[in-house]
């Protein structure tokens, strides 16, 4: 039965992660994997998640199965953290939402159902993005295209190709958009690119499917969703996939939600009876423990407040590595500028490091970052930086 089965390709940041926990030098930093860690280096237990574990387990409820679309009082939590609490949209009964394993799997219950819809859509991608974005539309049996995104000159958005290449891509065809703290590159679009991007969709009829894994690393919740209240605004019918992995630094407990803003209230009710189709020959329905946190979390308002200001700790930590980044590596004479670092948003920053660069920063410095250049800044802490940026100023 196996003997023809082929070696599948190894997955390219897992395995640099098994090459890290390999290596024995001390020194050695991990800005591979796109996790966020405290100063301490440790991956955060949130206080608000703490809390509300406890009162959970106080409460000893009994695990029986949960509806197909998950915990009701989550679902509506992550409506209210998307869309806005006075969302029209939401009023009118043009919004479900589905219970996900982690946004991964948001991604991939969206995707079954649009095969469904549009069997033979095209579906485009950013250049570069998410390595799993490919894959997992690909394997839901759409051909995947990029569009244009990241321009290395200008370490920003390549806004005249991008526009172009979704102008130029089949009507109707399903776009996939990160809606803020773009990875892997940390370039996110402007308040006016969005518009134009907008305008293309609707003038080409495409299917919007932001996907927002980053909700609160980037400006705020608030501001880190105005792509999707953009779209929410436009009477266009588009589907969100989101996560708490980060947000909540709940990456195990696989928490995430399946979005579709639907055209009326009776399309609910059918587009929520075939997505449920697709969950119950999936998974059947999902877990419990995560999405019950997370929804205790988000409708207490202590607790609520507790994790607001978590959230907002693990931004400025970052932002304030990417200004000590960018201030050490000037004051060691690098030989390049790296100021647009501390432009960019979210855990990820595309250094512009080469490939051989990259290889050198680990190979001598038992610094460990993606081939593409991708680093993690949110793996960035006061011991470790000085240690980064003087080996990247060596490596240039
Ligand atoms: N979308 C993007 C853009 C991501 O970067 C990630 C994960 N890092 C995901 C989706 C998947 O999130 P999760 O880990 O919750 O499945």
């Amino acid at each position: 039965l196996f003997s023809a089965v082929e070696m599948a390709p190894r997955d390219p940041i897992l395995g640099l992660n098994e090459a890290f926990n390999a290596d024995t030098r001390t020194t050695k930093v991990n800005l591979g994997v796109g996790v966020y860690t405290n100063e301490e280096g440790r991956i955060p237990l949130l206080r608000a998640v703490v809390e509300a574990e406890a009162a959970l387990t106080a409460a000893r409820a009994p695990r029986g199965y949960l509806p197909i679309e998950g915990i009701a009082a989550y679902d509506k939590a992550v409506q209210t953290l998307l869309l806005g609490s006075d969302s029209p949209l939401i009023q009118q009964g043009r919004v479900i939402t589905t219970q996900a394993i982690g946004g991964t799997g948001a991604l991939k219950t969206g995707a079954d159902f649009l095969k469904r819809l549009l069997p033979d859509a095209t579906v485009a991608i950013s250049d570069p993005s998410w390595e799993n974005h490919r894959a997992l539309f690909e394997a839901a049996g759409f051909p995947v295209r990029n569009y244009r995104y990241y321009d290395a000159f200008s370490n920003g958005v390549n806004r005249g190709g991008l526009l172009e290449d979704l102008k130029n891509l089949p009507a109707r065809s399903i776009v996939v958009l990160h809606a803020c703290c773009h990875n892997p590159t940390g370039v996110d679009l402007t308040p006016e690119d969005w518009q134009a991007v907008l305008e293309i969709v609707r003038e080409r009829e495409h299917v919007p499917f932001l996907d927002i894994a980053y909700q609160g690393f980037g400006d705020g919740i608030e501001e880190d969703a105005a792509a999707v209240r953009l779209f929410a605004q436009s009477g266009l019918t588009f589907f969100v996939s989101s996560s708490f992995s980060k947000s909540f630094s709940l990456y195990g407990e696989r928490v995430g939600a399946l979005t579709i803003v639907t055209g009326d209230q009776e399309e609910t009710g059918r587009v929520l009876s075939q997505v449920k189709r697709v969950i119950r020959t999936n998974y059947s329905n999902p877990p419990t423990h995560g999405a019950s946190v997370v929804a205790a979390v988000l409708n207490s308002p202590e607790l609520r407040v507790m994790w607001e200001t978590e959230l907002g700790e693990m931004r400025d930590r970052i932002r304030t590595m990417r200004l000590a980044m960018v201030e050490q590596l000037a004051a060691l004479n690098a030989k390049r500028d790296f100021g647009f670092v501390a432009e960019q948003r979210g855990m990820f920053s595309y250094s512009g490091l080469t490939t051989e660069q990259v290889e050198r920063l680990r190979n001598e410095f038992a610094i460990y970052a993606v081939g593409t250049g991708r680093i993690c800044v949110a793996a960035l802490n006061t011991r470790n930086l000085p240690v980064v940026t003087k080996a990247i100023a060596a490596v240039l």
